[in-house]
């Protein structure tokens, strides 16, 4: 059980507890577990895995067991959930709160991937209302109180267009109401910033981004203090959806925790120096990094996160065909969607992560068709801003006659 102090330490703590003295969390791939023997005293709920005890795979297992108490504590949470992915966390945390007849309101930049399950399966399918609002101004969420609102859904920074939303002024809205405060804290991760300590009820991760950092294992976590939140979250974990996280991708998340603390400092770093470039280039016409004091929300930025984490979005000059002619030139960096790992992904939203939210969405959100994403990687510098310099000059050769 992690004893230090401070977020790098408890990183690399081992987890599990088993006698042999193991440094790393092992894989157990066991479905089910030898019982001592018949007990009619004895409930199926009072089986403790933190007492060594398991007895089926679906309800628990001792790695995916170790991953989520690593994951409740870098979250300075008390009950951690490891899930499939992070779209499975982020369902079973709506489910685990909503009640037939109910309101959610949601952030209007949410992850694409979760406005389409709101839309298409809370809203379309299962008759929740849900309404959109742009939560960069709390008061935008305030008005949007009924007296069935029972869950606030946030994400903060938000992807591409990177707003954020104040927590802490969401959370007194939530309390003030008796709804839910999720806060989706994929993008800025623990290490930056803590939504249970600002006043939300459940944090939300995909861990295929940062937590396991290295682009190999799609999973989600949850995180909460509420102990009815948690009881309802295992029960549809265990029992009402089957979702878990499969022992081989809990210990590779296990491991990619361990080095979060000096990824994150390099992400930034490395982060922070492009977002100075691109604002200099004459390619670029706006960049998007809340590191950035023209960044319209700077100042909540500083005030709610200790970092700016490792995503910036930019403008290029120009239309789709400057942006074909850009990725058509760059070498080091991959085109690809998904972000967090250690090496650096371009993502083009309007054909590629935000393309299913459709031309007119897309328009109303700012997301235009020279819009470029960048998950900054832990490559040197030098050779991202080199590769940056091959695709500009691309550009420039095109439009000098
Ligand atoms: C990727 C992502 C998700 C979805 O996670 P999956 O692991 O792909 O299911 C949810 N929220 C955010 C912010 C994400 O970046």
């Amino acid at each position: 059980m992690a004893s230090g102090e401070r977020f790098d330490t408890r990183a690399v703590e081992e987890y599990s507890d088993w006698e042999q003295g193991d440094v790393v969390t092992p894989i157990h791939l066991s479905s089910t577990y030898r019982m001592p023997g018949i007990d009619p005293e004895m409930s199926l709920e009072d089986v403790d895995p933190d007492a060594g005890e398991f007895l089926y795979g679906r309800l628990s297992n001792p790695t995916r067991h170790a991953v989520e108490k690593q994951l409740a504590d870098l979250e300075n949470g008390e009950m951690g959930f490891a899930f499939a992915s992070g779209t499975a966390a982020i369902a079973t945390a709506i489910f685990a709160v909503v009640e037939e007849g109910d309101h959610i309101i949601a952030f209007d930049d949410l992850y694409a991937g979760t406005r389409r399950m709101l839309e298409q399966l809370f809203e379309a399918r299962l008759g929740f209302d849900v309404t959109f609002v742009d939560a960069r101004e709390p008061a935008h969420v305030a008005e949007a109180i009924t007296d069935d609102t029972s869950l606030l859904w946030m994400e903060t920074p938000t992807n591409p267009m990177i707003h954020l939303c104040d927590i802490g002024a969401i959370s007194q809205i939530a309390a003030e109401n008796d709804a839910i405060l999720g806060v989706d804290n994929t993008f800025a991760t623990p290490y930056f910033q803590k939504p249970l300590e600002l006043g939300a009820d459940v944090v939300a991760h995909s861990t295929t981004k940062y937590m396991n950092g290295h682009s190999d294992g799609v999973g989600g976590a949850l995180v909460t203090d509420d102990p009815h939140m948690a009881e309802s979250i295992e029960f549809n974990q265990q029992v009402g959806l089957g979702n878990q996280m499969p022992p081989f991708d809990a210990y590779l998340l296990s491991r990619g925790l361990k080095t979060m603390g000096v990824r994150m400092r390099q992400h930034q770093e490395n982060t922070m120096e492009l977002a100075q470039y691109l604002d200099d280039h004459d390619c670029v016409t706006d960049v998007y990094y809340p590191g950035l004091e023209s960044h319209p929300q700077s100042e909540l930025a500083s005030e709610q996160m200790d970092g700016y984490s490792g995503v910036l979005s930019f403008e290029l000059t120009g239309d789709i065909e400057a942006a074909q002619r850009f990725l058509n030139t760059i070498e080091t960096m991959n085109l690809a969607v998904s972000l967090g790992g250690v090496e650096t992904l371009v993502n083009h939203p309007a054909t590629m992560t935000h393309e299913p939210l459709g031309e007119k969405r897309r328009a109303e959100l700012g997301i235009t068709d020279s819009l470029l994403r960048i998950s900054v990687g832990i490559e040197d510098i030098r050779d991202l801003k080199d590769d940056f310099e091959r695709g500009f000059q691309a550009l420039e050769t095109a439009t000098t006659p």
